[in-house]
């Protein structure tokens, strides 16, 4: 009686938690260099750990209609309230995009190398994912999306900037693909890094959504917080279909605390576009590999003449870990997440070291 493509799908790979990442490297876990993740090194606003410590109403089920954090949200994104919907990160908001438009076997285009999450939910949700492969320099294909679209597409995902790419996208591009009728979803998950956004033309635009998450700038990845702006109309519909309580009270205060603390968060922002313009002048002295331009919070490297799964499991043995993709169009490739200075340092030196002795 299961669903005969749920048998067939092969699953997202998530990431090992710290504990295990620890075990694998014989390190504690505050010993590891973890840059696997896109993840904040200098953790979430001192805000938040206060009013965490200071909580005491876990009883208590939290607000469904999510009230204060949409409106402080409508002032931080410069849409209305309205227009604004949270979600348990924004991998929530992917599924709940989905359900609202997926029948059995529409389609969804997906523009690989990308964020596997698009994928994942489209099968999840009974959807076909159709891939429209990225150029070589990972720019959109926009003559293939278009020339892909059919009567049975219902959504396009775009991430802006890409993972595990880094490159941002072009906002005429996304015009572009608007006027078609289906919807495009723009994935701002790394907005903080690069602060060009479309936020503000969704209310002119009946199939435009933009997806935000505090997962990555505000360092609340473990709290599972992100937020989408949809047009009105969808966006009551999300409201309506959503899970009543999916913003837990944590998550709840330690978003609200990380909007009333943005200077601080700005200034860990600085702090990591600064180290990556640095990583990257680094990474471009090494001969043996490629780094891609990156308006993210890390950079995709290829290895010119090694092997980056060897790569990866000989940083992984010195607890430094980085993603390794094991896919044809990222083959040798690691994404290095931008970590603070010392990381850095560390990573610049075993890369050498590992050239070194691999002659
Ligand atoms: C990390 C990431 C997300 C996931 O964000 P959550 O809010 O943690 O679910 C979404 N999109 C892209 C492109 C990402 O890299």
């Amino acid at each position: 009686m299961i669903r005969s493509e749920l048998m067939k799908m092969k699953g997202y790979t998530p990431l090992d938690p710290v504990d295990r990442l620890g075990e694998e490297a014989n390190l504690p876990p505050d010993k590891l260099i973890k840059l696997d993740g896109n993840e904040n090194p200098y953790g979430c606003s001192p805000r938040v750990q206060a009013a965490l410590g200071k909580l005491s109403i876990y009883n208590l089920y939290p607000d469904p209609e999510q009230k204060e954090l949409r409106n402080l949200l409508s002032g931080y994104a410069g849409v209305g309230a309205e227009h604004i919907v949270m979600g348990a990160g924004s991998d929530e908001l992917i599924d709940n995009i989905l359900r609202v438009f997926l029948m059995p076997g529409d389609k969804v285009i997906n523009c690989p190398p990308t964020f596997g999450m698009y994928q994942f939910s489209t099968e999840v949700c009974g959807g076909s994912v159709v891939n429209v492969r990225r150029r070589k320099d990972f720019d959109l294909d926009i003559p293939e999306i278009k020339r892909a679209l059919d009567k049975y597409t219902r959504v396009i995902f775009i991430a802006a900037p890409n993972n595990p790419t880094g490159n941002p996208v072009r906002p005429s591009e996304v015009l572009e693909l608007l006027k078609s009728n289906i919807m495009v979803v723009v994935d701002e998950a790394y907005f903080e890094f690069n602060r060009v956004t479309l936020a503000k033309q969704v209310p002119k635009n009946s199939n435009l959504i933009v997806l935000r998450t505090f997962s990555k700038w505000a360092g609340l990845a473990g709290l599972r917080v992100g937020y989408g702006i949809f047009p009105k109309d969808i966006a009551a519909l999300i409201m309506k279909i959503k899970q009543p309580y999916n913003i837990n009270i944590a998550a709840q205060v330690a978003a609200t605390e990380s909007l009333k603390d943005l200077t601080y968060l700005w200034g860990t922002v600085d702090a990591l576009i600064k180290e990556r313009t640095r990583l990257m002048a680094e990474l471009k002295k090494l001969d043996w590999l490629t780094p891609y331009p990156s308006k993210a919070n890390f950079i995709l490297c290829r290895l010119a003449d090694q092997n980056a799964r060897e790569l990866n499991h000989w940083l992984r043995a010195k607890g430094i870990f980085l993603r390794y993709f094991d896919t044809p169009l990222l083959q040798d490739c690691i994404r290095i997440t931008v970590g603070k200075p010392e990381q850095m340092d560390a990573v610049l030196a075993a890369l050498k070291e590992f050239h070194a002795q691999a002659g």
